[in-house]
């Protein structure tokens, strides 16, 4: 299936006018007051889209697996308080209605989920009808064609503001970073869908806050269109992803280092 018709980020309900789009904020909603602390500084550090975790699929049990859909609730406390873009991960049909109801502004599959094909699917029934842009990490395991299905059956339900998030690939190796980036297979991905929009996020790449800024630096040189962040303010004490978490404070230096050349020089 060649040339999907997926409209550029300027469809998407956001300014596009910077490189890169931000999409930051913790990786699970843990309180209320964490939620609100979070958005407050992710507003402070000039970015747009807020990001919150409220079903957490994880690895092994007995995991936070997410305080779940009252966090919904703290997410429209975010809209109204700080005019902020909010996404969250959604694992199946009973979270896209529920999100979807609560008026989240964009949405994500987890590396878990888009492994499964049944589990995209329903995940794409449910979205029938409302084209809200939807966001496709890569499946856990280095398989871009499962990658690429998944981006197909959303837009074979008719979603045209897809994008995706390169998050890195499970390896039994002792690398510097959590998850095996493997640039070549979102190059690939870039290749044969170059409309597609592609998210780094290094802070399940690296899983180590100290080597966040050389992913996204080499992602910002491969012309990534944006970056997802995790960020939270107290860091070490995070429910999920401590280690890899930082303060937005942190992370609004990070992305004032960046380096950005210009994508058609
Ligand atoms: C997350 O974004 O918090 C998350 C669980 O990510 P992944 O699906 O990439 O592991
Ligand atoms: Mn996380």
């Amino acid at each position: 299936m060649k040339n999907l018709e997926i409209k550029d980020l300027s469809s998407w309900p956001i300014d596009v006018s910077t490189r890169p789009l931000v999409i930051a904020g913790p990786c699970s909603a843990e309180t209320e007051e964490q939620v609100m602390e979070a958005a407050r500084g992710v507003k402070a550090a000039g970015i747009q889209i807020f990001r919150a975790g409220i079903w957490k699929p994880r690895t092994r049990p007995n995991s936070f697996e997410g305080i779940g859909a009252k966090g919904l609730i703290w997410l429209q406390k975010v809209k109204e308080e700080f005019g902020l873009i909010t996404a969250t991960e959604v694992a199946n049909a009973r979270h896209v209605e529920l999100a979807l109801g609560a008026g989240v502004d964009i949405l994500w599959i987890g590396a878990r989920t888009t492994v499964n094909p049944f589990a995209v699917q329903e995940i794409a029934d449910a979205l029938r009808g409302h084209d809200i842009p939807v966001l496709v990490k890569n499946p856990i395991n280095p398989d871009l064609e499962l990658w690429m299905g998944a981006i197909e059956r959303l837009h074979a339900v008719g979603l045209t503001r897809l994008a995706a998030i390169h998050r890195g690939f499970s390896t039994y190796q002792k690398l510097k970073y959590r998850n095996d980036p493997q640039w070549q297979i979102p190059i690939e991905l870039k290749r044969r869908m170059p409309q597609l929009p592609i998210f780094c996020d290094p802070s399940h790449i690296t899983g180590d806050r100290d080597l966040l800024d050389e992913v996204a630096q080499k992602s910002m040189d491969l012309n990534y269109e944006g970056l997802i962040i995790e960020s939270h303010c107290k860091p070490e004490e995070a429910w999920s992803d401590a280690k890899q978490q930082l303060t937005p404070i942190a992370l609004k230096e990070l992305l004032a280092n960046l380096v950005l050349r210009d994508p058609e020089a």
